[in-house]
């Protein structure tokens, strides 16, 4: 590529000609910029790459799932195994949410690079180093399972669980695609701690990339499909990390509408007592016969 010369207008052309001058840049610095200077307006350039950040990595993500449950593969690991979803069941599914992305989202993502400029949100080059990106996600992982434990309790609240929440629960067995399945105003507010743990952050240290908060919104979309696979692996992250959540956790929200309210961790159910699990039940009874036999 480096023998021919693309056109000037085109984004290969850009990035032919940033790469000339700016050789000290990484390719993935250098595909950035040229992004930016190829679309010439940086609201549009922002608005574009963050709807399709999420829509290749929500349906990527997904895809996996969706072939596991059509072919019938790791059968003996579906949690739910008596409720597997159909594919017309997924189809609908996933037009619902497509219906919700391009009606409701994106008009919000438009309004992305505004609100980040005016929070310091950085755009440009050089990128943070990957320990940056890892603490700063870290954090934004446990401040937004506090607020998403806080808000998914409070929509199990009689009136907010029949105005809103109840959609989301309209699958008993979830599935990947299911996890952006949820009323508009639900996207809204659990989808406000995703974004706004950053802004938040950014507002107090000044100190975040949107490349991070792309990351982080992208392995925050795999947390929530994973959490609604309806597969439990020996594999599966939680057995390594026990205080991590994972998908037989939050399966069992759905299964029973109680408990487990938390997105990633399971430390706000056990010190809250809402925890719902085999070993937590059995607790909760020794508890009360204990209880008892001290009466
Ligand atoms: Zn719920
Ligand atoms: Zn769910």
């Amino acid at each position: 590529m480096n023998s021919t010369v693309l056109p000037p207008g085109t984004y290969w052309g850009q990035y032919q000609d940033i790469t000339k001058s700016n050789t000290h840049l990484s390719v993935a610095e250098r595909l950035w910029v040229a992004w930016y200077a190829w679309m010439q307006n940086d609201v549009l350039a922002t608005g574009i790459m963050s709807f399709a950040v999420h829509e290749l990595f929500y349906f990527g993500r997904s895809l996996p799932w969706v072939f596991i449950d059509s072919l019938g593969f790791f059968k003996r690991y579906k949690i739910q195994s008596n409720k597997v979803p159909s594919l017309r069941e997924q189809w609908d599914c996933a037009k619902f949410v497509l219906l919700s992305h391009f009606t409701v989202e994106l008009p919000q993502i438009w309004l992305f690079h505004p609100m980040a400029q005016f929070c310091g949100l950085s755009t440009s080059i050089p990128f943070p180093s990957l320990w940056t990106i890892t603490y700063q996600i870290a954090i934004f992982f446990v401040m937004e399972d506090t607020w998403h434990y806080f808000l998914h309790r409070a929509l199990h609240w009689g009136p907010l669980y029949k105005a809103i929440h109840k959609i989301h629960h309209q699958y008993s067995a979830p599935f990947g695609l299911a996890a952006e399945y949820a009323s508009p105003i639900e996207v809204m507010i659990l989808g406000f701690g995703t974004v706004s743990c950053p802004i938040l952050w950014c507002a107090f240290t000044g100190n975040l990339h949107i490349l991070t908060m792309y990351i982080w919104i992208v392995l925050r979309l795999f947390q929530a499909i994973d959490a609604h696979s309806g597969y439990e692996f020996p594999w599966s992250l939680h057995h390594f990390l026990s205080f991590w959540a994972g998908a037989d956790h939050h399966d069992l929200h759905h299964e029973k509408f109680i408990g487990n309210y938390s997105s990633s961790f399971r430390w706000w159910d056990y010190l809250l007592d809402t925890e719902y699990t085999p070993e937590a039940l059995k607790r909760r009874r020794g508890e009360k016969v204990k209880a008892k036999k001290t009466q």
